[in-house]
């Protein structure tokens, strides 16, 4: 790209899952797509759990959502364990098993490997560019300008894409910590509630060697910065790690509306993340696919970018709705360890079970 003004049908904003997975849907339409990345290197570093439900288990969460085996469909190399429990401790570390179907992945590699696909789509990859705003319709970023005829903002929790457009902020920012750890671990992905993560949990994630290991905590709720939580859990658990890194959640649900004028928001700048467990990253490949669809169809034949917000709505915003008013149930016990204790005995197993698949915990 040079300094002066460049082109594109589309441009899309950030090389995470929802921004690769717009451009390479937007591509694979024939059009030309610009992605930028205002870091060097694509998915370093490492700012997540890395744990991914399998396909089947998305589908049973958001039963709408269209062909999610095709968009889950991962290459062997990027599984790091396949689980097939989840581990939910107490504030007295009392137990529940929950079946549920997952991997873990190197997520690194696995945000590279989504990338790989948008160029193969024939999207164009610019790294170390970062979008600053809009002006007069014309992105202006670290390497000039770029004028397109519409804009992707998947630029992460705190958008610039967004603001520039107007859209509302994410609510509910929870900042979450993470690090891979040394060692031999249980296969069986673990979740801590209570003081150790106010708000938020703790987690071991397995992986082949090694495990994933993080915390994310609520502002409202936490009397320290996460990192304190952070250390507590893992140097309590004397847990070798590496440095950690880490990034806001959004976890207020789906930001409305999700586009205006040329423009629309995917992913965590759009509060595309589950607000019970905050994973984000099916969310993004599925609205990322929507995102690349419509905008393609908005320059090819002038379809309203409004069908990318309908689209939202019919395949994962129903379940996120949910989860929403589950989030707000569990804030009235999450003060009390004591409330938090007697809440996990009374659900039992098999409605935890619904909470993490986003099914509503009343009858
Ligand atoms: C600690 C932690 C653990 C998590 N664990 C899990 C998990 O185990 N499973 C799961 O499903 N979800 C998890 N999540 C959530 C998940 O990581 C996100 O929901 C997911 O990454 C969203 O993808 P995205 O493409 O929208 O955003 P991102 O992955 O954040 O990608 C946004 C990209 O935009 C780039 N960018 C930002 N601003 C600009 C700019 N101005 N110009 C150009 N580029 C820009 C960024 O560098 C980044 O590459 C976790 C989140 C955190 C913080």
């Amino acid at each position: 790209m040079s300094e002066d003004r460049t082109t594109a049908d589309v441009l899309v904003v950030g090389a995470g899952p929802a921004g690769s997975t717009a451009a390479e849907h937007a591509a694979l339409k024939g059009l030309e797509v610009l992605l930028i990345e205002r870091k060097q290197e694509v998915g370093v570093p490492v700012a997540c759990g890395e744990f991914l439900p399998t396909a089947r288990e998305v589908e049973r969460i958001f039963p709408r959502a269209e062909d999610v085996d095709t968009l889950l469909r991962v290459p062997g190399d990027l599984v790091a364990l396949e689980t097939s429990k989840l581990r939910l401790y107490d504030p007295k570390l009392r137990v529940y098993e929950i079946d549920f179907e997952g991997f873990t992945t190197f997520r690194d590699r696995f945000d590279k490997y989504l990338v790989v696909k948008a160029e193969r789509a024939g999207a164009r990859l610019v790294t170390d560019c970062a979008f600053f705003s809009l002006e007069d319709g014309v992105a202006r970023t670290s390497k000039g300008s770029i004028e397109a005829k519409v804009i992707i903002g998947a630029d992460g929790p705190l958008s610039r894409v967004a603001a520039s457009l107007d859209l509302p902020k994410n609510k509910d920012l929870c900042p979450a910590l993470t690090a891979h750890a040394e060692g031999d671990f249980d296969p069986v992905p673990e979740m801590y509630f209570g003081g150790i993560a106010p708000g938020g949990y703790a987690w071991v994630l397995p992986k082949r060697h090694g495990a994933n290991v993080g915390v994310g905590v609520s502002p409202r709720l936490a009397s320290a910065k996460v990192g304190k939580y952070f250390k507590n859990f893992t140097e309590g658990r004397k847990m070798k790690t590496g440095k950690p890194a880490g990034k806001y959640v959004p976890m207020g649900g789906p930001v409305r509306p999700n586009f205006a004028g040329k423009g629309l928001i995917v992913g965590d700048a759009a509060g595309h993340v589950i607000p019970v467990n905050g994973g984000g990253i099916p969310i993004a490949l599925i609205c990322g696919r929507i995102a690349g669809e419509v905008a393609a169809n908005h320059v090819l034949s002038g379809a309203p970018l409004s069908l990318y917000a309908d689209g939202c709505r019919r395949q994962v915003e129903g379940p996120l709705h949910t989860a929403l008013r589950t989030k707000a149930l569990a804030d009235l016990v999450w003060g009390s360890q004591w409330r938090l204790g007697v809440a996990m005995k009374l659900l039992g197993r098999r409605r935890m079970g619904n909470i993490i698949r986003c099914k509503s915990v009343l009858p």
